[in-house]
């Protein structure tokens, strides 16, 4: 096999003279993918009609005879002056009526039906220039769509079409007003065309922003439908990806439109171990079973350290990442990006960080071509991750939507600690390859899933569920009942009543979910005949057993006695339960480890911030701490990369990997 090495790359600015030294340069730098395009419409388009593939048809020849395959992107993220000049209604609208500006990327909305029309017409015609030819190994659509530094788009179509998939939804407005509680603050709405869209910067009615999340998720997809099938006339069987999908819209969605899925990911040695593994686990699970390309990453990440490009490059490889491209090739001259690292700097000459790259390149063809292929990293335990929680919570008043994403990392950190590995799934996923199904936080709880979930547990699953779970319905509405929604008896509790602590919000600002916790609720409690005490805080649950083994109860405040951490045997699986949003990291540990042993799943003796995957032969060992560690790993084998491996131990200095193949 071979580790497909990329780089993205601008052939329209430089004469084709240069392309032709860069593709040399690039061959023998070890790079043999290419993407290009993304940012070129007023370069492939610069009147409207008139069509100058010349120089891109130029480029993909030079690169293809060069041996290197071509990811063709769409440039829909950077609409070109005579468009927004002609067009000015393209352009995404503030609530405030404000208008994105030109001069940026990313300031054309996706509802439009002008801006989508125009879209397609380009797209079609680039997908009949280059159809037939061979070295297109990909497509890339836009540019990490739904990012944009304008916030949400609130247009005059948006709105219509926002009260049209209302319509759809509810039939009537009396079903709105009821599903939406409207009847709070004098909300309720007479006449459709009083409804406004929601999103991050209107968020006080819960239902209203909830179904605009629905919304705009929904309308990405369909901006990314509308782009495949203009590719797919001519080119019918393209391979067909983004990059990057923003986070607040439903990627393992757009996943199903996508033929596989690219992530944008900047490594930093900054970040915790945890943090890169759970970006990276997150993006391989979006497509089921379809490995996930890293299509940008930094030429020097950390600079000057000259070994985190090896170092990150080999983490991506060890999480099921065989195609990895840098941004980017050569510095641009002018720009906002003319800083951004690349491998040739503006001089375009072959520097430090080029042969930095060819040493690497060289490293990886050497180690990999005695392996046919290598399967993906194979997990027995999945952390739910659903993106109708993320808007739900999104539409709280205490919350932020980047809290849930940090509710799950954290949760993703504590099996990390024991060196179990974990996969990011959506709710509707098969869980029958896990022994155990993580769920921080699940607000709703639809029958479906329930009866999934119930069965899982039934046939020998362990289920870790926190929080605020089960709580709500689909519309972000409390429930009139005790909680967990259709689960009470699978848990053997009854969760009657909360507590919320809001006294230092916004909680996202903190890196570490463990630097927002508040000293006000203390729990403790045997687990495995070991004495535990830790901290509860944010949601606390005032909840009864109802068969379930209380396990840690709080031990102050007005719930003082009362259950906290409850286990339950349901069939032949188990059903543990923890009453808070937020718990004290060593306290959550010890549970996810209790979770993780009754699920029988081995947990793995490694150094702090030492990381281990494996990928059928092969076990990569990476140490992100920074001072060395010396430990014995768990198999026995040959090292094939990196690291030392002698009389049974193994060295790693900071920042070093080893990869064993085993015995
Ligand atoms: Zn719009």
């Amino acid at each position: 096999m071979k580790i497909e090495i990329g780089t993205a790359y601008y052939p329209e600015a430089w004469p084709e003279e240069r392309v032709r030294l860069d593709a040399k340069l690039m061959k023998e730098g070890g790079i043999s993918l290419v993407r290009i395009g993304e940012f070129a419409w007023s370069h492939m388009e610069p009147r409207e009609g008139v069509y100058t593939f010349e120089w891109l048809h130029s480029a993909v020849k030079i690169l293809g005879r060069a041996g290197i395959k071509v990811i063709l992107c769409t440039p829909t993220s950077t609409a070109p002056a005579w468009l927004v000049k002609k067009h000015p209604e393209i352009r995404i609208r503030r609530p405030d009526g404000t208008t994105a500006y030109f001069g940026v990327r990313d300031h054309t909305c996706y509802t439009s039906s002008v801006y989508r029309k125009y879209a397609a017409k380009l797209i079609s015609r680039l997908a009949k220039e280059f159809a037939s030819c061979e070295s297109i190994a990909a497509w890339q659509l836009d540019n990490e769509i739904g990012h944009t530094i304008f916030g949400s788009c609130h247009c005059a179509e948006c709105q219509k079409e926002f009260r049209n998939f209302l319509r759809r939804k509810y039939g009537s407005l009396e079903k709105l007003n009821r599903a939406w509680w409207t009847v709070f603050w004098s909300q309720e709405y007479s006449d459709w065309d009083e409804i406004e869209l929601g999103g991050m910067e209107l968020k006080m009615d819960s239902g209203r922003v909830l179904d605009s999340f629905r919304f705009r998720s929904e309308a990405n997809r369909a901006f990314i439908v509308n782009q495949i099938q203009a590719i797919r006339k001519f080119a019918p069987d393209a391979r067909i990806c983004t990059n990057n999908y923003a986070g607040l819209f439903d990627r393992f969605k757009a996943a199903e439109m996508l033929d596989f899925m690219g992530e944008d990911f900047y490594p930093s040695a900054d970040k915790p171990m945890g943090h890169n593994a759970m970006v990276l686990d997150r993006y391989r699970c979006l497509k089921e079973g379809v490995p996930a390309w890293i299509l940008e990453s930094a030429t020097s990440p950390g600079a000057p350290m000259r070994n985190l490009f090896r170092f990150f490059l080999w983490s991506f490889i060890a999480r099921g990442y065989d195609h990895i491209v840098y941004f980017h090739w050569r510095s641009h001259l002018g720009g906002y990006e003319k800083s951004h690292g690349t491998f040739l700097g503006p001089t375009g000459k072959p520097r430090a960080r080029y042969r930095l790259l060819q040493e690497v390149t060289r490293e990886l063809d050497a180690v990999f071509k005695k392996y046919p292929s290598l399967p993906l990293p194979k997990q027995e335990a999945a952390i739910l991750h659903d993106y109708e929680t993320l808007w739900s919570w999104c539409a709280g008043f205490w919350s932020h939507w980047g809290e849930f994403e940090k509710t799950v990392e954290y949760s993703h950190r504590q099996l990390l600690a024991w060196g179990v590995n974990s996969d990011l799934i959506p709710p509707d996923r098969d869980f029958s390859p896990y022994k155990l199904l993580v769920i921080p936080l699940q607000t709703h709880f639809p029958k479906k899933l329930a009866r999934r979930l119930r069965a899982f547990i039934a046939r020998g699953g362990v289920v870790l569920l926190g929080g605020s779970s089960g709580m709500y319905d689909g519309n972000s509405k409390l429930l009139p009942e005790p909680g967990p929604e259709h689960l009470r008896e699978v848990f053997g509790i009854s969760i009657e009543d909360f507590i919320v602590f809001n006294s230092d919000m916004p909680m996202a600002k903190n890196e570490a979910r463990e630097s927002s916790l508040s000293k006000q609720v203390t729990f403790s409690g045997t687990l495995n005949g070991k004495p535990v005490a830790g901290l509860a805080d944010k949601w606390i649950a005032d909840m009864e057993p109802a068969g379930a083994s209380v396990l840690l109860s709080y031990e102050n405040t007005i719930l003082k006695g009362q259950p906290f951490f409850t286990e339950n045997r349901y069939g032949d699986g188990w059903a543990l339960y923890y009453g808070a949003n937020l718990v004290d990291e060593a306290s959550l540990r010890v549970m996810t480890r209790y979770a993780v042993e009754k699920a029988g799943i081995p947990c793995r003796a490694l150094p702090e911030n030492v990381e281990a995957v494996t990928r059928g032969p092969l076990t990569f060992f990476l140490n992100h701490g920074d001072t060395p560690v010396s430990f014995k790993p768990d198999c026995k084998g040959t090292v094939v990369a990196g690291g030392r491996f002698s009389r049974g131990r193994l060295e790693l200095q900071p920042r070093d990997f080893c990869v064993i193949e085993h015995e």
